[in-house]
């Protein structure tokens, strides 16, 4: 008998981490590879909030925690919301998870039933279809594609697709892989139809809304639409905002019934966040905001660069994002050529492989993220490496036959 169980059979590693370890890898060998395929910032925790981690365990604060969270965290959670957002979530609506990835694996486990479909428009982030899959629901992944609707969920498209079978509507802005994010009117246009359809439920993930350029101003679902307040799961977390990826901190606001039931599931599983953590997390949302501006104000410099090198290379074309600290391109021009060392452009995936060989830059293709001609890579390293990694890709174009 197989020890594998049926139901992980059914999904796959994701390939972020799959492509990142075989960039680590290859530089292990000595090949000189620049990583640009994980999805993670390259600053520091700022001090401030490192601080308080150490503090924390210098204080002993190192026990079992509320499952959901200390006191301190969630209030903590419920101001930032506030301040953000404008949005009233007491302490007991709101719960902390290891990492933003935890608190959507905790909604789907919670509340999915054999057959319920989930809404995801692609191109999305690798793990979305998976966890769905996992928790037993069927993925209904909805192409946005770049030319007809800028890599975004239609209003008519989202009608169309809902069904009495539809449970959920994840909806990422600004959005992994693309970066591209939803204005207010945007997001109006997507609540008013869920508003005609009162048993489809929101998980809206927020984690790059702090990422944001040239004066965007990020919104979340219940801000634009209070009403949907009752069948929202609003997840943020601190990994990508304040560079703390390897804390592990992920929240949730939502209803109480819906967060007691995702922390009956987490305390049966992992039960609390890491504690130290969770003070360091009071601090990076309470504290001074000044080091996040900084990381912005960088990030934008580095999109500007990227986006405008790779819009120069034949075959790229790229859409200018919103936020996050990735660009998408569009590798069709590239299609059917062949590479210097004899791969074949077949498709996406052949692209980035021979990328990675010939050229030691690491991105990952669209269709990891449910859309292919395109590759992704991120820019959250620095722009000295960058600039290196633009001259390659360049050449990788050029050489093409
Ligand atoms: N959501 C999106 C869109 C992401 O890209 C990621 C991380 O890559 C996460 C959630 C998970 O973040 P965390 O590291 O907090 O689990």
């Amino acid at each position: 008998m197989d020890i594998i169980s049926d139901r992980l059979k059914k999904i796959q590693p994701s390939q972020t981490l799959v492509i990142s370890a075989k960039a680590r890898e290859m530089k292990a060998k000595g090949r000189d590879i620049i990583s640009l395929s994980a999805g993670e910032p390259d600053f520091n925790t700022p001090e401030n909030i490192s601080q308080a981690g150490i503090t924390a365990i210098q204080t002993g604060q190192t026990r079992y925690t509320d499952v959901g969270g200390t006191a301190q965290v969630r209030k903590a959670i419920a101001n930032r919301l506030n301040k953000d957002y404008d949005l009233d979530y007491t302490a007991d609506e709101i719960a902390v998870s290891s990492g933003g990835k935890q608190v959507i694996f905790n909604a789907m486990m919670a509340s999915i039933n054999p057959g319920d479909e989930v809404i995801i428009p692609a191109p999305c982030w690798v793990s979305y279809p998976d966890i769905v899959t996992l928790a037993g629901g069927k993925p209904v992944v909805l192409d946005c594609d770049e030319k007809t609707t800028g890599f975004k969920l239609q209003p008519e498209q989202l009608r169309e697709a809902i069904t009495e079978k539809t449970k959920w509507l994840i909806i990422n802005s600004p959005c992994n892989p693309t970066g591209v994010a939803y204005s207010r009117e945007e997001l109006r246009a997507l609540c008013d139809v869920l508003l005609d359809n009162p048993h489809v439920w929101v998980l809206t993930d927020d984690i790059y809304a702090k990422l944001v350029y040239d004066g965007f101003v990020a919104c979340t679902m219940v801000q634009v639409e209070p009403k949907l307040k009752d069948r929202t799961v609003t997840m943020n977390g601190v990994s990508k905002a304040y560079s703390m990826t390897g804390w592990r901190i992920g929240y949730a606001a939502a209803p109480v019934s819906f967060i007691k039931a995702m922390m009956k599931l987490q305390g049966q599983s992992t039960t609390n966040a890491c504690s130290i953590s969770q003070s360091a997390t009071v601090e990076a949302l309470s504290g001074p905001q000044e080091s996040v501006d900084e990381m912005i104000g960088t990030y934008q410099k580095r999109r500007d660069l990227v986006w405008e090198e790779l819009n120069d290379i034949p075959g790229l074309s790229c859409i200018k994002p919103e936020g996050a600290f990735y660009l998408f391109a569009s590798m069709q021009g590239c299609l059917n050529k062949t590479s210097q060392s004899g791969i074949k452009i077949v498709n996406d995936e052949a692209f980035v492989t021979a990328l990675l060989e010939e050229q030691g830059v690491a991105a990952v293709h669209g269709a990891a993220f449910m859309m292919e001609g395109y590759f992704r890579i991120s820019y959250a390293t620095s722009t000295e490496l960058l600039k290196e990694a633009c001259i390659r890709i360049k050449q990788f174009c050029m050489n093409l036959q």
